[in-house]
């Protein structure tokens, strides 16, 4: 969380102007109040990406993207919150009042970024010496790598000195040893002020961020070392789990394809590159980790995933780990997990290298299996369903692989397809996979705000009526500075259902009256949301309508009363329903009669809210309506 104070934030906005800030990556035209251009964040070929500087907000028609001028840094540039901020506030010459441990921690970072820039020049430039690189540039060509990839990856060398790297950085940049030690690029031996080379005699492999800053690397022994990998420990720049090796190179291409592959090993990242997969990532040995995988799908707009991990046993468990994750992640979002069978060979650097090996990896990327379908594959393989213990066997092991598929639908489909296959019943798979469920309590809905939550994030131009009505609502604060103590007030005691539009409500109110013009309080508002990417976006779709709600021009009271109506509604639809489940759960006589006497009293009140004309009777109506709940 941005420990960057309000007045910086606004400070900095200030300064800053979306449309010049916009203008350094895609070319804008005028069109009225707006500007207009190619939207960076999708492909297209007319323009649907608006800037409209007044408000200081942009938005794609095409792709939905918007937000403000750091939400579209945070997007463009791939930045958390405080680096944007940061950023804007170095170009427009703001100082921002800081704590002295947060500077420090930023310079700190900074100065660690430099060294391995620094440390990575140097490994190149002993790549390059014909006499001292020329071990590692022999291993590269055997491997058959050419120039041109050493050169895309930042390939260097560290020579087979102790003190090589750390008499380098101890000349050119004055640092200390210590700080070295700190970065992870030297170590010290035992109790003693000495210190010496982490990397020698390795091929270097630097790791970037998504920005393409090196900030680790991976060294690969170009001798008889037990090691054949050793890597850079985690540092203040680098966290092992959050990394994608190659992500950098890749994410352009992920874009472009509209799909991502997922591979082990550096080579198994590297040859695909060279060879055009350019949409490959590497975990670089661990399981995917949640942020991988958040960042793996940041990108693609299908969600397709394939990952190709080692045939052997150990890459077929990895693709249940890896898939496993993706899938919690994926949750409701419609990943589409796909496994890369890849023939012959053990892994893709060896497939590819192999005579047609393109070719195969292409037609693998072609045919590759959903993962599901991947999964039930491997379990039938197993068994023998020839036979009748065969068949129970195989049964027992598709089992939990079916009760995951979260579509019924879907999940009758495979069910159906499956029983014809190994030979049982269909109602009797069906009926186990139910069981299985419910005693693993899968697929269980948990109450509460998820569901909305996930719909308002994806939603198109097609409002469902009480989130237009809310976002009219929380317009109605910013019509006019008249206006804002009536909707303040008939908003009070108002909750919405959806939650990012509750938080918003709930920042206006926190922000006061603490204001002179509606604008003051917009860019206010701006600021508290900036750092939630999800709010500062939904809260572009409410200035939008702000112009509407002007335009309608009518009383301020009457627009409250037929928004409140709206989302009154729909409470009154949710709690109906909610009744009507349990009604049909209710397993008692008494439960029975009180749910239905409820029901009925509901549907009662209903009715009369037509005849409902002013706020005063609607808030009224209201009261009724919860008097009746709780009797
Ligand atoms: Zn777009």
């Amino acid at each position: 969380m941005s420990t960057i104070s309000h007045d910086d934030i606004a400070e900095v906005r200030s300064r800053a102007n979306i449309l010049e800030v916009v203008s350094e990556h895609v070319t804008m035209k005028r069109s009225g109040t707006s500007y207009m251009g190619r939207c960076p964040f999708h492909e297209e070929k007319s323009a649907s990406f608006s800037v409209v500087p007044d408000k200081g907000f942009f938005h794609c028609f095409g792709c939905h993207a918007k937000g403000d001028v750091y939400a579209f840094l945070m997007k463009i540039k791939n930045m958390d919150f405080p680096t944007a901020v940061r950023e804007l506030a170095h170009k427009y010459g703001v100082q921002l009042v800081e704590t002295a441990e947060q500077r420090e921690e930023y310079d700190k970072r900074t100065h660690m970024l430099m060294l391995y820039q620094q440390a990575s020049q140097y490994y190149i430039r002993l790549m390059q010496d014909p006499a001292q690189g020329a071990v590692a540039r022999d291993y590269l060509e055997k491997r058959g790598i050419p120039e041109e990839i050493i050169e895309r990856f930042k390939i260097g060398y560290a020579g087979p000195t102790w003190d090589g790297l750390l008499n380098y950085l101890t000349s050119t940049t004055k640092v200390a040893p210590a700080t070295l030690e700190e970065a992870g690029l030297v170590r010290r031996k035992h109790e003693t002020n000495s210190f010496y080379d982490l990397f020698r005699n390795r091929l270097m492999i630097p790791i970037c961020d998504d920005r393409g800053q090196v900030i680790a690397f991976g060294g690969r022994t170009l001798g008889n070392d037990d090691a054949k990998y050793v890597n850079s420990p985690e540092s203040a720049i680098y966290i092992k789990n959050r990394q994608l090796y190659a992500f950098n190179l890749a994410k352009e291409s992920i874009k472009a394809k509209d799909a991502v592959i997922v591979v082990e090993g550096y080579f198994d990242a590297i040859t695909p590159h060279q060879f055009g997969f350019t949409n490959t990532v590497a975990t670089c040995g661990t399981a995917l980790s949640e942020a991988q995988a958040r960042s793996l799908v940041r990108y693609t707009e299908s969600k397709r995933v394939y990952l190709a991990f080692d045939a052997d046993a150990a890459g077929a468990s990895a693709v249940e780990r890896g898939a496993h994750m993706l899938q919690q992640v994926a949750d409701g979002v419609g990943i589409e997990l796909r496994v890369l069978r890849i023939p012959g060979a053990k892994d893709p650097d060896e497939c590819l290298r192999s005579e047609g090996g393109p070719e195969a990896f292409a037609a693998a990327i072609e045919n590759a299996p959903l993962l599901i379908e991947y999964q039930l594959d491997q379990a039938l393989d197993e068994c023998d369903i020839g036979s009748h213990v065969g068949k129970i066997d195989a049964a027992r092991k598709i089992i939990p692989i079916l009760s995951q598929i979260k579509n019924s639908v879907e999940r009758g489909e495979y069910i159906r397809q499956l029983s014809m296959k190994v030979g049982v019943r269909e109602e009797e798979l069906l009926s186990d996979v139910s069981q299985y469920r419910k005693d693993n309590r899968i697929g269980v809905n948990a109450p509460g705000g998820a569901p909305t939550r996930q719909r308002a994030s994806q939603r198109g131009p097609v409002k469902v009526g009480h989130v237009e009505a809310e976002q009219q609502l929380l317009a109605l604060y910013f019509t006019s500075r008249e206006d804002y103590d009536r909707t303040a007030a008939a908003l009070e005691h108002e909750y919405f259902l959806t939650p990012v539009h509750q938080y918003i409500k709930e920042c206006i109110e926190g922000i006061g009256t603490d204001f002179n013009t509606v604008e003051d309080l917009q860019f206010k508002l701006m600021d508290r949301l900036a750092p939630q990417f999800e709010a500062s976006a939904a809260f572009v779709e409410v200035i939008e309508r702000v112009d509407e709600m002007r335009k309608m021009k009518m009383p301020i009271d009457v627009l409250l009363f037929q928004c409140k109506k709206r989302l009154l509604t729909e409470k009154v639809n949710r709690i109906l329903a909610n009744l009507k489940a349990l009604l049909n759960a209710a397993d008692n006589e008494t439960d029975l009669l009180a749910l239905q006497s409820r029901i009925s009293k509901l549907n009662m009140l209903n009715r009369t809210t037509t005849s409902l004309e002013t706020l005063e009777e609607l808030d009224e109506f209201k009261r009724n309506i919860e008097s009746a709940m709780a009797a």
